[in-house]
């Protein structure tokens, strides 16, 4: 650990006691109702004015310009505190790091500050109700008109999208280009004439997802992320970045995991609780929950050195997407078996939501593209296989046989 490190961790460990409440068991707030937003926003503000928003996001845009190490030490003092946690995925670990990538400056000023200060929530707008893995085949369309576009189609499982002010949205503009060329990626007003967003019931209780339908949604020419016709390239860079963040390598993630908003399960705590600590069977249960935990964590350490150092492609950051989704799955299973009946009727005291999240368990073999994407591109793209057949290839997207008509 560098000097630097070290300071930089004290200063942030005294900052965080001073300024920030801690929560118990060392997470944050549960929820994503409109309190447990707000809340964020509040939380962020409160980050941004100690300095301590956007540590790796340059200091143009209204970040610190530190590196992801710096980042990494902040996240380690701030487990235990109140942390924004929900704006991590999508707004800061995915949404802001394509406007960096793709945005005119004037998009980068407007957005970025607002994004580290609180202000901005960003969602992305990218699955549609004809399915989301073939994503190149998108039918929501975008008609140039004057200095305008004009947006018509539907979205769908876009996370948060009710408490969003932008989202990232993906359209066709050229209808007579091979699919993957006649796209284009806006910048699009939630919260505007024409954009209705519904809430979606989950099997956990909770309404996170939405569905949006876009009836002549104006949007400024200015809004356009990236090239007319170019969207493709934004797209499978938002795609890099969800996956880098959802497999736990994001440099812009603050506060912890990108997706675990609620603490771990202390699994030999409910061992315990269970009087089921001395049982062989738990304690391999036990030591196996461990191990995935650890090997996830290393394959994002050595998966990231490797993309950052060139030694491995951008897809591989789908290697560890792919192992964090399996694993957790595994980890859940085994949390639910060590904890037995108290997984759905928990003693006084104890944790009550693994029950819940069991039924969430599979989203994450699907967020993010799903598990069965992430290997085809690991066969294709990091492994070099053959790549799968593909009868839209080179075929103007308006001649595709559609499941849908277009438009
Ligand atoms: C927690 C979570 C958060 C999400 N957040 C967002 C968000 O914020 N914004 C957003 O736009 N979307 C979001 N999604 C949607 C997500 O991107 C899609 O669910 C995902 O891309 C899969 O699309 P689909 O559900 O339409 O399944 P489909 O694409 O219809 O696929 C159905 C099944 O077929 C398999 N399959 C499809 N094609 C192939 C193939 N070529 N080879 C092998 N198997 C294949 C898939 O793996 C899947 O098992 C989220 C989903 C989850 C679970």
């Amino acid at each position: 650990m560098s000097e630097d490190l070290e300071s930089y961790r004290l200063a942030a460990r005294e900052w965080l006691a001073a300024n920030l409440p801690t929560v118990d068991g060392g997470g944050a707030r549960l929820g994503s109702d409109d309190e447990a937003w707000q809340r964020a926003r509040e939380l962020q503000r409160i980050l941004h004015d100690g300095g301590y928003a956007g540590i790796a996001y340059p200091k143009e845009y209204g970040g610190r310009g530190l590196t992801p190490a710096h980042q990494r030490v902040f996240n380690e003092e701030s487990a235990g505190y109140e942390m924004p946690l929900l704006l991590n995925v999508p707004t800061f670990s995915i949404c802001a790091p394509a406007i960096l990538d793709f945005g005119t400056e004037e998009q980068k000023r407007e957005h970025l500050p607002a994004v580290l200060r609180g202000d901005e929530v960003l969602v992305q707008f990218l699955s549609e109700p004809r399915g989301g893995s073939d994503l190149a085949g998108a039918i929501t369309r975008a008609t140039r008109d004057g200095d305008m576009w004009v947006l018509n189609g539907s979205k769908i499982w876009s996370s948060g999208a009710y408490a969003a002010d932008y989202g990232i949205c993906l359209a066709r503009t050229d209808w007579e280009a091979p699919k993957h060329s006649g796209l284009t990626m806006f910048i699009v007003k939630v919260h505007q004439p024409g954009v209705e967003v519904r809430r979606i019931k989950q099997v956990n209780g909770d309404s996170e997802f939405c569905q949006e339908f876009f009836d002549d949604v104006q949007i400024p020419a200015s809004d356009v992320l990236g090239e007319v016709n170019g969207g493709w390239a934004v797209a499978s860079r938002l795609l890099f970045h969800e996956r880098t963040a959802v497999g736990g390598g994001s440099p812009y993630v603050s506060g912890g995991h990108a997706v675990a908003r609620v603490p771990e399960p202390d699994l030999v705590e409910l061992a315990r609780r269970g009087g089921r600590l001395d049982d062989p069977g738990v304690r391999e249960l036990i030591a196996e929950s461990h191990i995935l935990r650890t090997v996830a964590g290393q394959l994002v350490d050595r998966v990231s050195a490797g993309i950052r150092g060139g030694a491995m492609p951008d897809p591989a950051a789908s290697l560890p997407r792919l192992f964090s989704a399996t694993s957790n799955e595994r980890r859940i299973d085994i949390a639910l078996a060590v904890a037995g009946p108290a997984a759905v009727i928990p003693p006084a005291g104890a944790p009550g939501d693994l029950g819940a999240r069991y039924l969430m368990r599979q989203g994450g073999s699907l967020g993010g593209g799903s598990s069965e994407m992430a290997r085809n591109i690991i066969s294709e793209r990091v492994l070099g296989m053959p790549r799968e057949f593909a009868a839209d290839k080179g075929v103007p997207f308006s001649q595709v046989r559609q499941s849908q008509t277009p438009g």
